[in-house]
């Protein structure tokens, strides 16, 4: 059995930079995920000025691949609106392994299924114990469902599907667009280029909205592509794209005892753009200070929305 006084479940952004934070204090953590990183993560990979801050870092300190978007070109029922701002693209492959890095932690590549509580603290599949256990595994965390799903259960309404592709292009693209309510998608779609020709698209809708309209994510998909075309912003038709799902921003408990739940565990997305990286990484800073504080974490301070944070960056 290997005791470590904080167990973090999953090392995406929420888990490491908690780690990062806790490490920093002198703490003793370990993670665990399943994934090997870097890894494949399903997202557009937009980032606000407000996370980079929160990071401690400035986009030029970054040291992988970051685009700055001095304007985003929305377009709401085919109307366009170009707004100035400061935002940001990386690579989630990328970002994620830098963060995990910086944390300095020691990560075991192991799929947590099995958690119990023993006394005060918590054992995980027989093989690891701890006083504090940190849930940053996703949608499908099993912090979530051991401890939260019960007292803290997930709003149907608030079940975001996605599709989504991030591939290189030969075409040299740096506006970023992104289409509201598009051929009746409850949702948005985004065009989103990266640095070193990669782009990413993808489109994202409430499903409960999608099954009332008898709408399905792929005729969404098949449509967006076909505008695309149609535009010239792809050159081509593109190889296939993944799917995913995560819950927009919910209140509810997250933290019972010595367990906390961070990030899309805690379903904490913003409830206009689905902005699930900052709060990810906010609520990880957050669960960090309620232990070294040994303090109830809460995450009232996250916002909900995204798009003040669009059009006043500089006053987050
Ligand atoms: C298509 C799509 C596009 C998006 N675009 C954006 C965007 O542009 N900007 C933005 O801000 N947000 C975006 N989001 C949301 C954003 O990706 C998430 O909110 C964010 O990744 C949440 O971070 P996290 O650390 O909570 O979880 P994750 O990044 O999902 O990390 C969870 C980690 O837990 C691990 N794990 C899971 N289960 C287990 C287990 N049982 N045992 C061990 N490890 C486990 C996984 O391998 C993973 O590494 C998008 C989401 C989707 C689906």
């Amino acid at each position: 059995m290997i005791f470590t006084d904080v167990v973090i479940v999953g090392g995406g952004p929420a888990g490491s930079t908690a780690a990062w934070k806790l490490k920093e204090a002198g703490r003793d953590v370990l993670i665990l995920d399943k994934a090997d990183f870097p890894r494949l993560k399903l997202c557009a990979g937009w980032i606000t000025l407000r996370t980079l801050k929160r990071l401690e870092i400035s986009e030029t300190a970054y040291p992988h691949g970051i685009v700055k978007f001095r304007t985003l070109y929305f377009h709401i029922h085919g109307l366009p609106f170009p707004v100035p701002t400061r935002q940001f693209s990386i690579r989630r492959t990328e970002f994620d392994h830098w963060l995990l890095n910086r944390a300095e932690v020691p990560v075991q590549q192991h799929v947590a299924q099995r958690i119990e509580r023993q006394g005060e603290g918590f054992v995980i599949d027989g093989k690891f114990r701890c006083n504090w256990l940190v849930g940053a595994g996703g949608t499908g965390c099993p912090v979530y469902r051991t401890f939260f799903r019960e007292i803290c259960p997930r709003e149907g309404e608030k079940q975001i599907v996605s599709m989504e592709l991030e591939f290189q292009v030969a075409m040299s693209t740096t506006h970023c667009h992104l289409w509201f309510f598009q051929h009746g998608l409850p949702g948005y779609a985004w065009y989103v280029p990266k640095k070193g020709g990669w782009l990413n698209i993808g489109i994202g809708g409430k499903q409960t909205s999608m099954v009332k309209k008898g709408a399905d994510i792929r005729e969404h998909w098949r449509r967006f592509v076909g505008f695309l075309l149609k535009k010239k912003l792809l050159a081509s038709p593109p190889p296939t794209p993944g799917a995913c799902s995560y819950y927009l921003r919910q209140n509810g408990p997250v933290q019972d005892g010595c367990a906390i739940i961070v990030g899309d565990a805690a379903g904490l997305a913003t409830l206009d753009m689905g902005e699930g990286i900052g709060p990810a990484i906010e609520s990880g800073l957050l669960a960090a200070d309620a232990i070294l504080h040994n303090t109830t974490a809460s995450f009232d301070s996250i916002p909900h929305y995204s798009l003040s944070g669009i059009l006043f960056p500089w006053k987050h």
